[in-house]
């Protein structure tokens, strides 16, 4: 055993994190693992660990992650503002069968058809939040079908790059520190919420900015399904604190008061397993749903 100690445990799963289980430890960053200024020095020791009730998996070590969203992320992922640009370019380029995105746009435009039906009653373009924009790939794809977008990121490259290159409305900040956000019909979290520490407080903030009957949306990595081909998966690179099942994501919207309108798990063109969801605040669902999740 290690003596690592699993400690934030956010999910607070059933099990009260007595369950996890060491399952992949390494020594080295694996192969296509960006090197951080501070992986890259050596000294690297970095544990993953899953919960053997929901399968669940956090990611631990005692590296310091501090400065990896302030800047060096960006410049060790994209380089300057030619580099996002070039980047950007290449991924709207690519065709369907090659896109991430154009997977998660086309199934966010079916499900909004279905259970997203206020704009069209109020004949007005669905609005749409995007936490943690980043390149604003997919911002750019729904504004091209109609939607009006925010684009909210906390590096001030890709907020430029949002509103200049994307034409979106675009905010810089910390997700949890902003409160003047206004509500959107639709709250989208793509693959953010592996990257902090605490997903469950920053999933519940999304209710706060909801138009009544609006949808949350979610995308993270599958670890239960990356699991079964081994450690190198990028879906276990140190960016991710958390990497879920479907039973750990239920948990968390659970927590963060939605519950789960319907979950998915696919593997995506670029091969990443992914888990996606819609997600509803428990408010505007049935009393009989609000009765079972308290139990
Ligand atoms: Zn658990």
């Amino acid at each position: 055993m290690s003596m690592l100690k699993v400690s934030p445990a956010p999910l607070r799963c059933p099990c009260d994190g007595r369950h996890f289980t060491r399952v992949f430890t390494y020594t080295a960053p694996p192969v296509g693992e960006v090197r951080f200024n501070f992986s890259a020095g050596g000294g690297y020791h970095r544990e993953v660990w899953r919960c053997e009730i929901c399968h669940h998996f956090v990611s631990v070590h005692q590296m310091d992650m501090s400065g990896l969203y302030r800047q060096d992320y960006v410049s060790s992922t994209y380089g300057d503002a030619d580099g996002l640009r070039r980047t950007f370019e290449r991924l709207t380029a690519l065709p369907p069968d090659k896109s991430d995105n154009l997977g998660r746009v086309k199934r966010i435009l079916e499900f909004a058809a279905g259970h997203l039906p206020g704009p069209a009653q109020e004949k007005r373009a669905p609005t749409v939040l995007d936490v943690g924009s980043g390149l604003c790939v997919f911002l750019h794809r729904l504004k091209e079908a109609g939607w009006e977008g925010t684009a909210l990121d906390n590096d001030p490259r890709l907020v430029q790059h949002a509103g200049e290159v994307v034409g979106v409305k675009a905010v810089l900040g910390d997700f949890m520190e902003l409160a003047d956000l206004g509500q959107f019909d639709l709250v989208t979290f793509n693959k953010v919420l592996e990257h902090v520490a605490d997903p469950v407080t920053m999933l519940a903030k999304s209710a706060r900015h909801l138009r009544p009957g609006g949808l949350v949306y979610v995308e993270v990595p599958d670890g239960e399904a990356a699991a079964q081909e081994g450690p190198e998966r990028e879906e276990f690179f140190i960016e991710h604190h958390h990497i879920f099942s479907p039973a750990s994501l239920t948990l968390l919207a659970g927590r963060a008061g939605l519950g789960v309108e319907f979950l998915e798990r696919l593997r995506e063109p670029s091969t990443k397993y992914t888990l996606r969801a819609f997600l509803r605040p428990a408010r505007d669902r049935g009393s009989d749903f609000t009765r079972r999740t308290e139990l």
